[in-house]
């Protein structure tokens, strides 16, 4: 399997490449050379499958040349450190379906390919002898979730900057306690812009970028869409096997980066078995008004909500299914990605039909998310985080008659002000995150100056 750009400026590269090079040089994002598809006579065997198991039939079209057995020890030793013994498990709650992401380390969807991708740098990296610094900048979620995926890993440092006392205190401890000697928590006197910033500035020094051998951890890293692929399609079979034959997915979406996944899975299943993808959004809806309107264009600036891993102003993985749009021509992806940057707006509508044909979209607002955790919870005992409450609001909305599967992409204890807003109580703290108070941990405070921040870096990072 050889991976190509969205842009076509690059010869094909294989998937070691693809995941260690995360950005492709032409500026545009990596995708395989052509999408596999499965045989619908596979599905019967495939239903009985444990998560790892299929995982590893999943990816094993995607990863060429790596030999079946590295790939399953990576594998396993990815989700070893997940609570449930199905990893994603899926739960029926009133007419919907549930599929709990949240049972790795830090408790959010992002370990399920995080946990996976570390293991990969450690992998490509013990075979090239090479070494790698990650730097990335957080203003919450990412940054823990990024440090538990390459923590202890050989050949790997990482160096995530928080805003200093503006993530929520669990969120900092989440960094700041694991104190292995290959990872560096950096707490910026300032913002997660200005954290953000320095970070770019690092990596546009291009001669400091290739001593290092800086690495980023972002969505935009081919590995972390192909991990997610596995649990849509794990989703699907279960309810296969009640005799569904056809399933919806509803999936709280910021960077395009999860339900991007979704239509991976979409397009490698055959025909039908997933039917429609319900991409949710808060109030930063640009991906709502584009499939609600083939507007994909920037308004304003971003808006704080009770979902703040989906405060985002650009998706950054959108560009992979414009490529599909646009009947994988490079050329005309990189002039209307060109044209995005200068404008910051691009008219889709042409492609409406066939955008309406893959997803239906809904954005829901504050006090709908409130209400929507308090209704689950008075009328199922359930309780959502503010993301997932998004994703079932949008879900039994615009619900047909066949099941969906709402992504529950983060613990409600994680987002515990938002829960306790609409419960009227306090949620409990998992064990994991109740003991986090009484660990040692580790942070250098630092002003927000990229010198500073740099020499930091030089003393700390491998070479
Ligand atoms: C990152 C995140 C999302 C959004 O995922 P994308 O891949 O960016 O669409 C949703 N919910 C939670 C809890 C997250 O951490």
């Amino acid at each position: 399997m050889k991976y190509i750009s969205t842009r076509g400026g690059i010869a094909p590269v294989d998937f070691a490449q693809a995941v260690m090079m995360g950005l492709a040089r032409d500026g545009g994002l990596l995708l395989p050379e052509h999408l596999p598809t499965v045989e619908p006579t596979l599905l019967n065997a495939w239903q009985t499958l444990s998560y790892q198991h299929l995982a590893l039939e999943l990816l094993s079209l995607f990863t060429g040349e790596m030999p079946r057995a590295d790939l399953e020890d990576q594998i396993e030793r990815a989700y070893s450190t997940f609570r449930h013994p199905h990893i994603t498990p899926l739960r029926k709650v009133g007419e919907l379906y549930i599929l709990e992401l949240f049972h790795g380390p830090t408790l959010a969807f992002k370990d399920v390919a995080l946990q996976l991708l570390g293991n990969l740098f450690e992998y490509e990296l013990n075979k090239s002898g090479g070494f790698m610094n990650i730097i990335g900048a957080t203003s919450g979620d990412t940054g823990s979730a990024a440090i538990y995926g390459v923590r202890g890993r050989q050949r790997i440092n990482i160096f995530i900057l928080h805003p200093h006392g503006r993530t929520s205190p669990i969120q900092a401890l989440q960094m700041t306690t694991v104190t292995d000697a290959n990872v560096f928590n950096i707490a910026v006197r300032g913002t997660f812009d200005d954290a953000q910033a320095i970070v770019k500035t690092l990596f546009n020094d291009l001669e400091f970028r290739d001593t290092y051998q800086l690495g980023a951890i972002n969505s935009i890293n081919w590995a972390r869409v192909l991990a997610q692929v596995v649990y849509y399609v794990f989703a699907f079979l279960k309810l296969r096997k009640q005799g569904f034959a056809s399933v919806d997915f509803s999936v709280p979406t910021g960077n395009f980066g999860d339900i991007f996944a979704g239509y991976v899975a979409k397009r490698l299943l055959p025909e039908g078995c997933i039917k429609r993808l319900i991409l949710a959004t808060n109030a930063n809806d640009i991906l709502s008004r584009f499939v609600n309107q083939g507007d994909y264009s920037i308004a304003g600036e971003v808006i704080p909500t009770f979902s703040p891993s989906m405060d985002i102003q650009i998706a950054s993985n959108f560009e992979r299914y414009l490529y599909y749009l646009h009947q994988e021509n490079g050329s005309k992806v990189k002039a209307e990605m060109e044209q995005f940057a200068a404008t910051g707006r691009m008219d889709l509508s042409q492609f409406k039909e066939q955008v309406r044909r893959d997803f239906a979209s809904r954005s829901v607002s504050e006090q709908e998310t409130i209400d929507t955790i308090r209704s689950i919870y008075e009328e199922h005992n359930y309780l959502l985080d503010p993301h997932t409450a998004i994703g079932v609001r949008a879900a039994l909305d615009v619900k047909q008659d066949r099941p969906v599967v709402c992504l529950a992409t983060a613990h409600p204890a994680k987002f515990g002000a938002a829960v306790q807003k609409a419960i009227g109580k306090e949620v409990e703290l998992p064990p994991t995150l109740a003991q986090l108070a009484n660990m040692e941990s580790r942070c250098e405070v630092m002003d927000a100056d990229a010198a500073l921040i740099r020499e930091y870096l030089q003393t700390n990072a491998l070479l």
